[in-house]
């Protein structure tokens, strides 16, 4: 039998509801992965409600979970999916992580998700920027939203060819793949996505739309990236039907919550993701949504 893929998650854990690894491991899981997940931070719930407790894991505290595995031979991973990372000294230790897992695999995937913002604010602090922009070299993946892709260029992102144009130089700091997860832009209606593969001589790029909802959603950043992830192993790395996949899924999900709101309080509890009940749009997912060849 083939072993089964094996992902070190490295994202943030909240008690109730749905982000960082409570968004990611249970589709992963799903989908076959076995899911070994290190807890950024533990905190009551996402960052969205009124008040938020709990603990953060330093840099130190990482490297001594790494190093336990390294000691038991049990740091074999196919992929390493990092998330929302709040400090400079924590984002480091990833890279030293990175490096590590490759040591023992050399063909480690690496789906870096540089969560930075949205719409124009930046969330994290800004001497977190450089570190992304050296770690964009070390990732396989990476799954910036339209304001991190700005960031990460150092370019303005208004119309389609300049999106193109930022993949473009993100391929350049050596990912291969670079999936905008969304971009609202001036010659488009609709929330878009954009993905492009380079390896070797070949190019594939492609683009999707959704109608944007009237509502902001946490977690779906998250779900987003790990989606992704396990569609293009399972897929072979095609990129096409990954996409397709990964956001059909991710509408679905979503239209389950939003009729789940309807005749409801509109609060942060009620628009937690229906991850759970949406287990069968995980599993099978429906393409509602296909990608355009660009
Ligand atoms: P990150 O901050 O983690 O880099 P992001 O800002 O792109 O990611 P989201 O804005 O949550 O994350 O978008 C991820 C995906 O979720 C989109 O591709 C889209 O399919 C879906 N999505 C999120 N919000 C909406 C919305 N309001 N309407 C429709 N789809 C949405
Ligand atoms: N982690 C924590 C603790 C958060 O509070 C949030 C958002 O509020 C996220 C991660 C990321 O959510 P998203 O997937 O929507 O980017
Ligand atoms: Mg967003
Ligand atoms: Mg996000």
């Amino acid at each position: 039998m083939e072993e089964s893929p094996r992902v070190l998650s490295v994202q943030s854990h909240v008690v109730s509801g749905y982000v960082g690894n409570k968004s990611a491991v249970f589709p992963l899981q799903l989908l076959g992965f076995e899911v070994d997940f290190i807890n950024s931070v533990q905190f009551s719930n996402h960052t969205g409600y009124k008040k938020v407790k709990g603990q953060i894991l330093t840099e130190k505290d990482l490297a001594e979970l790494v190093q336990g595995l390294a000691e038991n031979n049990i740091d074999y991973y196919t992929h390493l999916l990092t998330g929302y990372i709040g400090s400079v000294s924590f984002l480091n230790q990833i890279a030293c992580v990175v490096k590590q897992l490759r040591e023992r695999n050399p063909n480690l995937i690496y789906v870096c998700d540089p969560v930075m913002g949205d719409n124009g604010r930046l969330y994290v602090n800004e001497e977190l920027i450089p570190i992304y922009k050296n770690i964009i070299s070390l990732a396989t993946v990476i799954t910036p939203n339209l304001f991190e892709a700005e960031i990460l260029t150092d370019t303005k992102i208004k119309r389609t060819d300049n999106i193109w144009k930022a993949i473009d130089l993100l391929h350049k700091k050596g990912c291969e793949t670079v999936v905008i997860s969304s971009a609202e832009l001036e010659d488009r209606p609709d929330l878009s996505i954009f993905a492009s593969k380079r390896k070797g001589d070949s190019i594939e790029k492609l683009s999707m739309s959704v109608e944007k909802l009237p509502i902001t959603f946490t977690g779906t950043g998250d779900l987003f990236a790990a989606l992704l992830l396990s569609w293009m192993y399972k897929n072979d790395n095609n990129l096409k039907e990954s996409l397709e996949k990964t956001v059909s899924t991710l509408q679905g999900i979503l239209k389950r919550t939003v009729d789940s709101i309807k005749g409801k309080e509109f609060n942060s509890r009620n628009v937690e993701l229906k991850l759970i009940q949406s287990k069968c749009d995980i599993e099978q997912p429906k393409i509602t949504h296909h990608a355009n060849i660009e």
